[in-house]
């Protein structure tokens, strides 16, 4: 699988769309908010309060665009 900049893909519920290398917008199927998200950060409220509980903590979003990315590279 090939996965292109600026294509929309389904993870789950969730639909990931990378701008850039680094950088997707992620958009909830049921909802319509966009986050901006990476691998690492994401600007959604659960993430920015479970963070700082617990520096690990992967959202959603994040998880989606992890497994996006691991499609990417191979
Ligand atoms: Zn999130």
């Amino acid at each position: 699988m090939t996965v292109k900049i600026g294509e929309p893909y389904y993870v789950g519920d969730l639909v990931v769309y990378f701008l850039n290398e680094n950088e997707a917008v992620v958009t909830d199927y049921d909802c319509r908010y966009e986050l901006r998200a990476t691998d690492s950060t994401c600007e959604c409220c659960t993430f920015r309060f479970r963070s700082r509980m617990n520096p690990g903590f992967i959202c959603r979003h994040i998880d989606a665009v992890r497994y996006m990315k691991s499609k990417m590279t191979g």
